[in-house]
């Protein structure tokens, strides 16, 4: 019988993973990632860019090193899913037909949704943009910061709270606090979208006499005279402004008539497949999941979407259902971190910051590029997080740890 043939669109977290278990089943089935650049960006070294404690250049990875070598790569960006013939079409290098497609082609940041935003503003979510803010940081020698959200949704939702609390640290070091005021905006009546992480948050902010703004819908940002203004008739004064811009689902959703209105992906909720779409399965930031957009929601979905797949290739229903498990470390500023764990059913819980949760977030940081091919070592470090079992996991093997040290990871 011919294998099946499973195209995923998009090589970043969610595509990768769900490539590489599919790589154990190429008895049945024939893998092909095909990913616009062919680099793997890992985006939560991000945060650290504009402080310059992270380099760029380390968080770019090549695609075709972390994929398992029985999976194929085609470099090129899709301009149309075109479901009806069940192929792709490339943009240089004609179509690509599948029998099955795992949609995974992330989300972007769209400052131009906000008159001024892109001129008179700063975000760190993309290389070019974290690259700027460090040059405006740098370049700062007091007054106010006005740091927030524009919009929702938006990818990992912590990220701004935590660049907020590391902002706060780097102007410390940099003896400029005094000097600074930092007002945190956000169109929300609190300070964060899951209510059990709020109180934790507002008792950080109120330490460290960060300001909080609610209710705030940016509307607009004028640069020259360097104001950012509200639907509900706020006008702040900024001398540095640091907002995560609105984000759009990939433009190739919009193109191919899949989408909804904000580009993303309709997605059932438990099996993770295309509303529609029977033959059509998508995960991470493309879908329209009520979960974080995050890696860690990717890295939970994969599973589900592969079983479910292989269950569909064999004739059956797809019978696995996604919990909404994700799973965040948090920065929480002063070297320390929190965590975030929760599914559609349990909020989160967060536990005091120490350096322990910082220490595993600065472990997951280091580790990714090595545990995404192994396609089991972020396993084994999330159950062992989430209580399931609690042996020492194999990443504390001395001698990984002694190359972790030295900063090589690539052979361990
Ligand atoms: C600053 C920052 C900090 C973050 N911190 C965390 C964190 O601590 N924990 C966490 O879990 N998550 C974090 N995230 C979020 C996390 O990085 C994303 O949620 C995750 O990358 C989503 O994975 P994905 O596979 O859905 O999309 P992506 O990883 O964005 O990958 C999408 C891929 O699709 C490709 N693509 C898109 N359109 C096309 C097309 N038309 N043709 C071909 N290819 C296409 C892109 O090139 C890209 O390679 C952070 C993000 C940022 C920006």
């Amino acid at each position: 019988m011919a294998k099946a043939k499973v195209v995923v669109l998009g090589g970043g977290v969610g595509g990768t993973f769900v490539a590489n278990k599919l790589a154990k089943h190429t008895d049945k089935i024939e893998v092909t990632v095909v990913d616009a650049t062919g680099v793997h960006h890992y985006q939560p070294g991000l945060l650290y860019v504009p402080f310059g404690w992270e380099q760029p250049e380390r968080l770019r990875h090549d695609e075709r090193k972390l994929l398992h070598p029985v999976v194929q790569l085609v470099r090129s960006p899709v301009e149309l899913v075109d479901v009806d013939k069940r192929q792709l079409r490339l943009l240089h290098d004609g179509t690509l037909p599948y029998d099955y497609l795992v949609i995974a082609t992330g989300s972007c940041p769209v400052p131009d949704e906000i008159p001024g935003l892109a001129d008179g503003g700063y975000h760190f979510y993309t290389e070019p943009s974290a690259l700027r803010l460090r040059e405006a940081l740098h370049n700062f020698q007091g007054g106010r910061i006005v740091v927030g959200i524009a919009g929702f949704p938006y990818k990992c939702p912590p990220a701004p709270i935590e660049f907020t609390l590391l902002l706060d640290d780097w102007l410390r070091q940099r003896k400029l606090r005094d000097k600074t005021e930092i007002v945190f905006v956000t169109p929300l009546p609190q300070v964060f979208s899951i209510p059990t992480v709020v109180p934790l948050i507002e008792e950080l902010f109120n330490r460290k006499g960060i300001k909080v703004e609610t209710f705030f819908n940016t509307e607009s940002v004028d640069p020259e005279k360097r104001k950012v203004i509200s639907l509900e008739g706020t006008e702040l004064d900024y001398d540095l402004l640091v907002l995560i811009p609105p984000h759009r689902g990939s433009p190739v959703i919009d193109a191919s008539g899949i989408g909804d209105k904000g580009g993303w992906v309709p997605t059932d909720k438990f099996t993770l497949q295309v509303k529609g779409h029977e033959r059509l399965f998508a995960i991470g930031d493309a879908t329209d999941l009520p979960v974080s957009k995050s890696g860690a929601a990717a890295h939970f979905e994969a599973p589900i979407v592969v079983h479910n797949l292989l269950q569909l290739i064999e004739g059956k229903e797809p019978a696995a259902h996604y919990d909404g498990s994700v799973m965040c470390f948090v920065e929480a500023g002063d070297g320390k971190a929190t965590v975030l764990r929760f599914n559609y059913e349990r909020p989160p819980q967060p536990p005091k910051p120490s350096v322990l949760w910082r220490w595993m977030k600065a472990l997951m940081n280091r580790f990714y590029p090595v545990a995404i091919p192994r396609g089991i070592a972020l396993d084994v470090m999330f159950a062992t997080l989430q209580g399931k079992f609690f042996p020492s996991p194999p990443f504390c093997g001395s001698e990984l740890m002694e190359k972790m040290r030295q900063g090589d990871l690539r052979d361990a």
